[in-house]
């Protein structure tokens, strides 16, 4: 996939959530089906800290099965970065273990917050276009 397709919607309750976990990560999973996002999971940042996150691994495996259930895609993991730069981390690369998965990384460092999409494989980072809808 060379872009990600996103709703406006969407993108205003992923900021929200990431706005509301504040100075902590946000972390969640953007669903939906032949590559447009349809709706987002928040799900629990269990490491509360401002440089990484850890899905709360029972709301997480609730929503794969959920998704699965209603014939959903995982079509990105998004988080925060409170205190840095939207560019993934060298933890975010050797954590990135859906490689088919599109990483979206939302910086609040500055008053604007800045939103960018990467796919991480073989610690190889490459970004890709988000297309608002
Ligand atoms: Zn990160």
């Amino acid at each position: 996939m060379d872009k990600l397709f996103v709703p406006r919607e969407l993108i205003a309750e992923i900021l929200a959530h990431c706005k509301e976990c504040y100075p902590y990560e946000a972390c969640g999973i953007l669903a939906g089906q032949f590559g447009v996002s349809k709706k987002i999971y928040k799900i629990k940042n269990i490491e509360k800290s401002s440089v990484s996150y850890m899905m709360e691994p029972g709301e997480q495996f609730t929503v794969m099965k959920e998704m699965r259930e209603q014939g959903l895609e995982m079509t990105a993991i998004y988080h925060s970065h409170p205190v840095s730069s939207a560019y993934p981390s060298p933890k975010d690369v050797s954590l990135a273990f859906y490689q088919d998965s599109v990483y979206v990384i939302v910086s609040l460092v500055n008053d604007e917050p800045l939103i960018k999409a990467f796919e991480i494989k073989d610690d190889i980072i490459k970004e890709i276009e988000i297309i608002y809808s």
